[in-house]
């Protein structure tokens, strides 16, 4: 059986941690790296339903996109919802382990698994390299097979993500033809001047705010904007990293069990129209 070792090496040769942004907090948060490892449940957010699934499951690892430290911190004590969440994996034996930015800019990362749900096909290609290997980088670029409607592919996006209260959200002519497709797994505000450049049909992300999508609206000739939950740009990378995780594994000869959680845990979980004008 496997070690907690032997699975952070694994996953680390593949989310190289050195990837990671200088903010960011990656790699190993708790767990023995001698302790036998079975069962491995991946989830995007270290928050207490995704506990409570790895309890009953049984698993002995949870692996997270998002980082549950992300500043420094001096307690974890049972006073707060992270103290509470560290105290109940400890006592367990289940550890925690986060894949955050290096795992954004991977070859494959959370982009290319976005972007095969929504349904585009043929080659990636990074939209903002990174400097060292232009191999890797944050968002993907790709195309759809023949060209569509935006509202087509809004209702093909909306149909290879998972669902959320929210859905999606779309800036632009529900009838122009669009095929190159940039997509970045998470918040993606950073990326829009970006995918104007990089002259695509549409930019599909998430927690895109009112004035930066206005003004870039407001300068026609842009790609159109997709905006979805979080949650779900991010939920398609873990499908992914399970499957490697157990391939990569299996090729040595080690038999790991992997679970990819289905617990929607997207901030916002319900929504209202409001009355229009008339
Ligand atoms: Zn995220």
């Amino acid at each position: 059986m496997p070690t907690l070792a032997d699975i952070v090496t694994e996953l680390e040769s593949r989310y190289d941690p050195r990837w990671a942004e200088s903010w960011d907090a990656v790699g190993l948060v708790c767990g023995d790296p001698a302790a036998e490892v079975r069962k491995i449940l991946f989830a995007v957010d270290p928050v207490a339903v995704v506990a409570e699934e790895a309890l009953d499951w049984g698993a002995d690892l949870v692996v997270t996109h998002h980082p549950l430290y992300l500043r420094g911190t001096t307690s974890v004590a049972a006073t707060t919802s992270k103290g509470r969440l560290i105290q109940t994996l400890i006592k367990n034996d289940i550890g925690l382990f986060t894949a955050h930015t290096n795992a954004d800019v991977a070859d494959p990362g959370v982009s290319d698994a976005l972007a095969r749900a929504v349904g585009l096909t043929g080659p990636l290609v990074p939209l903002s390299p990174a400097a060292d290997d232009p191999r890797r980088g944050l968002g993907r670029v790709g195309s759809l097979p023949e060209p569509v409607s935006l509202a087509e592919f809004t209702r093909q996006a909306a149909r290879g993500l998972p669902a959320t209260a929210g859905g999606l959200r779309v800036a632009g002519d529900p009838d122009r033809a669009v095929q190159r497709i940039a997509v970045s797994g998470g918040s993606g505000d950073s990326l829009l001047g970006t995918a104007r450049a990089a002259g695509v049909d549409v930019f599909l992300t998430a927690d895109l705010r009112h004035h930066p999508a206005s003004e870039f609206m407001e300068n026609s000739g842009g790609p159109a904007l997709i905006d979805a939950a979080h949650w779900a740009t991010e939920w398609p990378w873990l499908a992914d990293a399970a499957h490697h995780l157990a391939s990569a594994s299996a090729a040595r000869g080690i038999t790991v069990e992997t679970r990819v959680s289905e617990t929607v845990t997207d901030a916002w979980n319900t929504t209202a129209k409001c009355e229009d004008f008339t």
